[in-house]
């Protein structure tokens, strides 16, 4: 194997050994009932040979959980009622518990989810403001390890990571409070039409509950969304998108916000870790991007930070050759934070040159500010 592969493969065992440090608890409630949400199929047909019974009853599980989205046994009609309260008698159908539901004057809703350890996130159901369909932000760790300068997340230590439970059983709940079952079939509308992980946390340091959580929303006999629904958003930890890419193949957002090492060192300090040469490298080689599915770069607009003609231009040369379109998010302050957002007329100049270079390069509206609700302002209760 050549050096820098095997360097890259030592890496990143080293970064799943230390993902399994902050294992979420194990999905049981007091009572030794087992949560069946959360597993996989093998893990599912793995607990209803344990329990005694055929094959088929995953199946049928699978089916009423995901596709369905009930809760309670009794409503499985094709399951007969010994076998329902059998099946209740040894499991449960979870949800994170709602301890906030906040709605924003611009309809955006922001849910703090808790889970049985009293750990919470926040989870974000963006509606779009003139079709029927949304996108879902969810956390997929409670805190993070990185300390971004700007990200009120990153002023949290990371409690632990979350379970798979934990992180598709944030979109069941947000598809509860709007009532959206069963899963819409194809090209149905949906209200929760897009996930974006883009919450709490670095995916790419919980990657194995990520991508166990992914793999169940993607399954077409279940919630059924496609992988080119979903966005994994990523500081730029970069042994782990390859893996990501091949195995998952949703898009990929990366957190660039600078384009010059000395700066974005200290803005994303894992930048000192994978710089941004290494980062754009991971970029190029990641499998599922294409001209149709492009990378997007997040980009925060910090008002005379990062924010000049002169870093435009060089981002542009940056991304060159590259099947990419920009993000620029417009710095949202929250409690404590040192930063400025850009000036309207420095970001319309900053997307103006992206454009005339080639790349879309819309400004995120902040959404939800009101409630505190927009890109980079979550944190959860308890810390
Ligand atoms: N940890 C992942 C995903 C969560 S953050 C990541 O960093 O990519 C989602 C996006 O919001 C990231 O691009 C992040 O850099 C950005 N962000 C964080 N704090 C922000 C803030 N205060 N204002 C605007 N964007 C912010
Ligand atoms: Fe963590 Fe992302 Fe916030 Fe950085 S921006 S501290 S990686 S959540």
């Amino acid at each position: 194997m050549p050096l820098d592969l095997a360097l890259t493969e030592a890496e990143r065992e080293r970064i799943l050994a230390k993902a399994a440090h902050f294992a979420p608890p194990p999905n049981l409630l007091p009572d030794g009932r087992r949560d069946l949400v959360g597993l996989s199929r093998e893990e599912l047909a793995e607990a209803v040979a344990e329990a005694g019974e055929k094959p088929f009853r995953a199946k049928q599980l699978w089916h009423w959980i995901y596709h369905q989205g009930v809760t309670d046994f009794s409503r499985m009609s094709s399951i007969a009622r010994p076998l329902q309260e059998k099946l209740a008698e040894n499991f449960v159908i979870g949800r994170p518990e709602v301890a906030v539901d906040q709605l924003s004057s611009d309809e955006t809703r922001k849910f703090l989810f808790q889970f049985r350890d009293s750990q919470s996130v926040e989870t974000v159901y963006i509606p779009d403001p003139v079709e029927d369909r949304g996108a879902v932000c969810i956390s997929s760790q409670v805190g993070c390890t990185l300390s971004c300068r700007f990200c009120h997340t990153g002023t949290q230590r990371l409690a632990r990571n979350l379970s798979p439970a934990e992180i598709v059983g944030q979109f069941m709940a947000v598809r509860d409070a709007y009532g959206e079952w069963p899963s819409p079939k194809g090209e149905t509308p949906r209200l929760l039409s897009t996930i974006v992980l883009m919450g709490m946390g670095e995916p790419l340091y919980n990657y194995e509950n990520v991508a166990q959580a992914m793999k169940i929303v993607m399954d077409n006999e279940g919630i059924g969304l496609s992988r080119r629904r979903i966005t994994l958003s990523t500081s730029g930890v970069v042994p782990m998108m390859d893996r990501a890419g091949a195995e998952l193949g949703v898009n990929l957002a990366v957190s660039l916000h600078a384009v010059r090492d000395d700066l974005r060192d200290e803005l994303v300090p894992l930048n000192r870790k994978y710089p941004i040469k290494e980062l754009i490298a991971a970029c190029r080689r990641y499998p599922a991007a294409s001209n149709a599915r492009r990378i997007t770069f997040e980009y925060v607009m910090l008002k005379g930070i990062n924010d000049s003609e002169t870093d435009a231009r060089a981002l542009v040369y940056l991304l060159a050759g590259l099947p990419a379109k920009v993000n620029l998010i417009p710095f949202n302050p929250w409690p404590g934070s040192t930063y400025e957002t850009s000036t309207p007329a420095a970001i319309k100049k900053f997307a103006e040159i992206v454009l005339a270079a080639g790349y879309s390069s819309p400004v995120r509206t902040p959404r939800g500010q009101d409630i505190l609700a927009a890109c980079g302002q979550l944190k959860s209760q308890n810390a």
